[in-house]
């Protein structure tokens, strides 16, 4: 069953749109399960009714004629409950509705199934037999979980489909609707420009089947590329060491061999002759290669299906003849949309800052550090448009809107003047507020809310910010970690702290000991890991590794050597015992530095030493950890993903990521009731203190030390100098009785509003 399962959702990924998809979709199933009839319905949601728009047994007029409300017939009783229904003899059934175009009276056992994704009804799904009998529980739970399948592969195809057609039809500019994709809102902001692609490779996968008539020029295409392929993996062979392991040599001869075997080429040609253009070609033979090595019993064949694809990739990238593209390839005087499967920090960095005007990342969602790094830039970003092809979107003019995570391709001069308008509107919300900037951080009722600054990607940028903050409450220094080739050495560390902590030497400066791990990979100290966010990350690794953790600690206090500025934060404590071997570390590093600054006859003070309150263990050990540690830090990005389980990468799961969740201001409360008594002075430094709503709560709940990204401490100055203190603290009950985030949100945005400060909300929560 799995293997019929996987060849049909197969076929189904290779067809160019929808229509094509779920024709050939309803055929195979027709034909594996052995029935009279298989049918595909899909959903208009809003109009709570069913479309026939496939079949194999039906009339095939009645596609796209047959529309069936949710409260009619046996396919709108699917619809309606959610459920499968498996019926002996359908016209027998109460709810049976007659559809004469469909010419189904032969027809008597039914069964259907809805397709769900993402809790809608995609669709229905069904097969019959001229028969009365009840169909198998086989045949039941393939129908359940065959639907489960293609509900994502719907969702694709639509929007593969979608976008496809629109770039065909790109030659006929005027008659162009634009056209939008949503993905996940990432950083706030509006941004026009040409999506330009950095990393981007051609993948089979993604690759959408074409039609080509000029088969003699497929053909040179293909042999073409399979020269250029086969220089390469031998250039690629004879850089590598003469001693190369016995399964990687086994790995280049498997290369060397299909590049040379003639079945490959002939299949492919085959395919090229039967109209299809040279990479479609290539990815239907190597599909069926792939899934013949995958259903190979022998676990080392199976694993072969993995290079053949690896290899096949290569031969497509030089049939399309596309070299991988650079941040510097961006083109002059242009504003770009960044495009990348999943945004890094490197990325970000190298990338011209005068031609970034947005991001988009396939991967990704609200609270991966791509989106943090781009608010910190102040820079638009989409996260999570899954499903769709960077190929789809590279080199065309696109909009995209920060707040809602909407991506709007194919815009005409209309709609291009709408959005420049609302550039222009929010630009000139942001000159306002910068206008105003650098005014105290007093609220109406003169209390000082300190501000300080998350720092870490752009240090020159945050410098020039931080000036008005009261110092730098996060500095991440792992970003600088990220973007080197191997771990920066004692003295590198040193150089770049020192700039830190001697730009401003009367201002506290927090710099958080290594955060790797989870969704911040170092390239050449790769960890694999089923569940990365709940392995080895942050203090767990350096614990395990001293000797990073002291050349770190040793660079930060070397830096720290004649100023008294230096904090030390601990990044994803969990237990008493990593803070007290912690501290043990840094004394040890402590004692060494100071020999060393006593020689030169210069001062070292002590470091202040805090924790992250991230991992929701440490709320039922503040008390313990308050005797250890100078200060705390809240980290709400990772203690809303461990409170709630939910993954702050996973798109999937995004709806349900918010810190506005009642279970996450419980705990914030309580923090910070526990800090106040236990006398420990508490930052907030996650997203949520750089969140115009997030900013009143937290001060509604008596924190008044903010640290944010470099970008949001405008704003929330200006929020802070229109609001009240006692006004605010007098919504807190109200606030924490609420059941839902929702409700949580519309109390501070009725504050807001009631403030004017309305229009902040779109600009940034
Ligand atoms: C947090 O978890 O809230 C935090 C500030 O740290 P990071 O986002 O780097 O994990
Ligand atoms: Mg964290």
């Amino acid at each position: 069953m799995l293997t019929s399962l996987k060849h049909i959702i197969q076929e189904m990924s290779q067809s160019p749109n929808l229509d094509s998809a779920l024709a050939r979709l309803v055929t195979m199933v027709k034909k594996t399960m052995k029935v009279d009839s298989c049918s595909l319905y899909l959903s208009n949601y809003a109009e709570r009714h069913l479309v026939l728009v496939a079949t194999d047994g039906l009339h095939a007029d009645a596609v796209g004629k047959v529309i069936i409300g949710f409260n009619e017939g046996l396919i709108g009783l699917v619809g309606d409950r959610e459920e499968p229904l498996n019926i002996e003899d359908a016209p027998t059934h109460p709810r049976f509705k007659h559809y004469p175009e469909v010419h189904e009276d032969n027809y008597h056992a039914f069964i259907g199934t809805p397709i769900i994704y993402q809790r809608k009804v995609l669709g229905v799904i069904t097969m019959q037999h001229k028969e009365t009998r009840r169909f198998s529980e086989d045949d039941e739970a393939f129908l359940v979980t065959l639907a489960a399948q293609i509900a994502l592969e719907i969702v694709n195809a639509e929007m593969r489909g979608s976008l496809h057609n629109m770039q065909l039809d790109s030659r006929v500019d005027t008659q162009l609707l634009p056209r939008t994709v949503n993905g996940i809102p990432g950083a706030p902001g509006l941004a026009m420009g040409i999506g330009h692609a950095v990393n981007f490779k051609h993948d089979l996968n993604q690759l959408i089947a074409r039609k080509a008539e000029d088969t003699e020029r497929q053909i040179t295409r293909y042999r073409e590329a399979v020269q250029i392929t086969r220089k390469q993996v031998a250039e690629l062979s004879s850089d590598l060491s003469e001693n190369l392991p016995e399964d990687v040599r086994a790995i280049f001869q498997l290369y060397h061999q299909l590049l040379d075997a003639n079945s490959l080429g002939r299949e492919v040609e085959k395919e090229i002759h039967e109209g299809w253009d040279a990479a479609s070609s290539l990815k239907f033979v190597v599909e069926r290669y792939a899934a013949r090595f995958e259903n190979m019993e022998d676990p080392y064949m199976r694993e072969r299906a993995v290079d053949i694809v690896d290899l096949s990739n290569r031969i497509l990238n030089n049939i399309l003849l596309e070299e991988s593209s650079s941040s510097s390839d961006a083109p002059d005087n242009t504003p770009c949309i960044l495009l990348a499967q999943e945004v890094s920090a490197p990325m970000l960095a190298e990338f011209p800052r005068d031609k970034l005007a947005g991001i988009i990342s396939i991967k990704g969602s609200n609270n991966s550090h791509a989106a943090i790094l781009a608010r910190a830039m102040g820079v638009p970003a989409v996260m999570g448009l899954q499903g769709v092809s960077i190929n789809l979107l590279k080199s065309k003019e696109l909009f995209i809107d920060g707040y809602s995570g909407e991506v709007v391709l194919n815009i005409d001069e209309k709609t291009r003047n709408e959005y420049q308008a609302l550039i222009d509107e929010e630009e000139a919300l942001y000159r306002k507020i910068a206008e105003d900037g650098d005014k105290p951080s007093l609220t109406q009722d003169k209390q000082h809310i300190s501000l300080l600054v998350n720092a870490g990607l752009t240090a020159s940028v945050e410098m020039e910010q931080f000036k008005q903050g009261d110092g730098i409450g996060l500095y991440r220094t792992e970003i600088p970690f990220m973007m080197r080739e191997r771990f920066p050495s004692e003295r590198e560390q040193y150089e770049l702290y020192k700039d830190v902590l001697s730009a401003h030497p009367s201002k506290e400066i927090t710099m958080r000991t290594l955060d790797v791990g989870g969704d911040k990979p170092l390239n050449y100290f790769p960890i694999n890991e089923d569940n990365p966010f709940l392995g080895w990350r942050g203090i767990r690794l350096t614990l395990d590794h001293p000797d990073i953790f002291l050349v770190q600690v040793r660079a930060m206090l070397r830096a720290s050597i004649g100023l008294s500025n230096l904090h030390i934060l601990l990044p994803m404590i969990t237990s008493v015992n990593e803070v007290d071997e912690s501290k043990r570390l840094i004394k040890q590093a402590f004692l060494e530095v100071k020999e060393e600054a006593m020689a030169e006859k210069k001062m070292l003070s002590k470091p202040a030493v805090g924790i992250m309150l991230e991992v929701p263990a440490v709320m039922f050990q503040l008390e313990h950890l308050a005797q250890r540690v100078d200060f705390f830090s809240v980290g709400t990005n990772d203690l809303t993903q461990y409170l709630l389980a939910v993954d702050r990468n996973n798109a999937r799961v995004s709806n349900l990521y918010s810190s506005y969740h009642p279970a996450v201001l419980g705990a914030l409360h309580q923090i910070f009731q526990s800090a106040t008594s236990a006398k420990v002075p508490v930052t907030v430094c996650g997203e949520l203190a750089g969140e115009p709503l997030g900013a009143v709560l937290l001060m509604a709940m008596g924190y008044r030390k903010l640290s944010m990204n470099a970008h949001s401490l405008r704003k929330i100055n200006w929020v802070i100098r229109h609001i009240n203190i006692q006004e605010v603290r007098a919504i807190l009950p109200d606030i924490l009785h609420q059941t839902t985030p929702e409700g949580v949100r519309q109390i501070l945005n009725k504050y807001l509003e009631s403030k004017q400060l309305g229009g902040l909300v779109r600009a940034g929560a």
